[in-house]
């Protein structure tokens, strides 16, 4: 072990994890920064183990006091039974940004090839769709919750303004679904825009996710920095990692405000798991990102042009077009390891500044209003009755509470008062009740006896108040 040496954690993860993962560490090892690894499990063999969370204590016992972990790409189950190691090790260090740069690589042909392409996706990485909350509400229709919180936006856009500040970066896009899902989608929206002015330097825009993919497809050179939520930053940087070679060769940091997080972005890709044919670029990458992180700036430097040179040399991963017998991955790892100290023809290292990094806050996050009051409540019930006697029988229900039954939704749907549109209907109607009172403000008790009179004839499962904070709306309005 190197004197003063740099504890890490390092997780190999499944399926391809452990070659490039080995890879990536050789070639740490020969930049002669001193690095002492703690290697441990998380992911597929956790799971086996019976460990839920698919990450075992002892491997978050190393990350707490490492604080930086390089880790390979964990299997995740699809549609059943076990949850995300990599998404429990995101919460669990609160890693909320993830940076996912890609460039145009020498050799590296893509239709895109001499457009200098060179993009950093932002993506949140701890709210949105990814809380795993779902529910069956009715046997055949499931819900997921998708959580946006100021905090959270806040977080997002300041590291997409400090991470492009720091790396010299002219433009940020922000990319959302505001049209559509105003309340979330919007929230980072706007928290872009009253962020964007304390960074004049920086040109700033806001472009709907759908026409971003689009432009990415189309004129992909004018991105610099994407900052988005959560699901959107996950699609589009396997975009961005397509539109520059593919997710070999693409990097990526998880960061928060105490630990960091560097992989891959591609994931365990098993069909040439064990065969030494693996493109190991992406996580040599991702450590140099991490060596940065961890003030080894000369280091990372050096193995970021020593991939650009070993690519310039016309070395092809198995991943890369062309003809001839491509590198194994160790072959490709040892090449990187033997161009250590060159300088690329291609492309100068880049100046970094250290990137600041929002703060975590001890405190509980809350936005303060000055006025707010409860006006209705929403009331999802499983009922197989069509719309106007599902409307009859709760009008009844209302009786002399507080409420009138004020609109029913099927899937989003409004069909009472009827529309003239025919909608295909499930057992599941959202059914808005406003307080007769349209000023007053309702109390529990109210909602407590409207629900009991509603469950004497119908199943309800799921009750949302309906609130005004400041005056506005707090909730979405029916489509019409
Ligand atoms: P994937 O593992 O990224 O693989 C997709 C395809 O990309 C592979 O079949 C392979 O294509 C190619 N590929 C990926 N990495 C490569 C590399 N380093 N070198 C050469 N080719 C590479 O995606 P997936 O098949 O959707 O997911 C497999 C498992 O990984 C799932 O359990 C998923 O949950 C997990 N996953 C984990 C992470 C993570 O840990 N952060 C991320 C994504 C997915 P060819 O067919 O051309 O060989």
């Amino acid at each position: 072990m190197p004197f003063n040496s740099r504890k890490i954690t390092v997780v190999p993860g499944d399926g391809i994890g452990p070659e490039v993962v080995s890879a990536a560490l050789k070639v740490v090892e020969a930049t002669g920064v001193g690095i002492e690894a703690e290697v441990h499990e998380a992911g597929a063999e956790a799971f086996a183990r019976g460990i839920e969370s698919g990450v075992p204590p002892e491997t978050i016992a190393s990350i707490e006091r490492t604080k930086v972990l390089l880790k390979g790409p964990l299997e995740t189950p699809i549609g059943y039974g076990n949850k995300s190691a990599n998404v429990t090790l995101r919460t669990l260090f609160e890693t909320f940004g993830n940076l996912r740069p890609v460039r145009e690589l020498p050799g590296v042909t893509t239709p895109f090839t001499g457009r200098h392409l060179d993009i950093v996706i932002v993506r949140e990485n701890v709210e949105d769709l990814y809380t795993g909350i779902e529910y069956m509400q009715t046997p055949g229709v499931a819900l997921a919750l998708k959580i946006i919180s100021r905090t959270g936006c806040e977080k997002i856009v300041e590291l997409a303004f400090e991470f492009a500040a720091a790396t010299g970066r002219r433009r940020v896009h922000c990319a959302t679904k505001a049209n559509i899902m105003k309340l979330t989608e919007g929230m980072l929206q706007h928290t872009f825009e009253e962020i964007a002015p304390r960074y004049p330097q920086i040109e700033a825009k806001h472009i709907l996710i759908d026409n971003c993919a689009h432009q990415l497809a189309m004129r992909p050179e004018q991105f610099d920095v994407i900052v988005t939520t959560n699901m959107n930053g996950d699609i589009l940087s396997d975009l961005t990692s397509g539109l520059t070679g593919g997710l070999g060769f693409a990097p990526s940091a998880n960061v928060g405000s105490e630990v960091a997080i560097f992989e891959a972005v591609h994931g365990s890709a098993p069909d040439i798991a064990g065969k030494n044919v693996a493109n190991p670029t992406a996580i040599i990458l991702s450590a140099a990102m991490m060596l940065r992180h961890i003030g080894e700036g000369a280091a990372a430097d050096d193995i970021e042009q020593a991939v650009l040179v070993t690519l310039e040399s016309g070395l092809r991963s198995g991943d890369m077009a062309g003809t001839g017998k491509p590198a194994s991955t160790t072959d490709f790892a040892d090449a990187i390891i033997s161009n250590l100290g060159l300088d690329s023809r291609t492309a100068a290292s880049r100046d970094f500044r250290a990137v600041n990094i929002p703060e975590a806050s001890r405190e509980v996050e809350s936005v303060t209003v000055r006025a707010r009051r409860v006006t209705g409540v929403d009331v999802y019930i499983e009922s197989r009755m069509q719309p106007e006697e599902l409307a009859d029988s709760l009008i009844a229900a209302c009786g002399d509470t507080t409420f009138t039954l004020h609109v029913i939704t099927n899937r989003g749907n409004t069909v009472y008062p009827a529309g003239d549109r025919t909608v295909t209907l499930v057992d599941h109607y959202r059914c808005r009740f406003m307080s007769k009172s349209r000023q007053a403000d309702v109390w529990d008790a109210e909602i407590l006896r409207l629900l009991t009179r509603i469950g004497e004839v119908h199943i309800w499962m799921h009750v949302e108040k309906l609130q005004h904070f400041d005056g506005e709306d707090a909730f979405s309005r029916t489509q019409k």
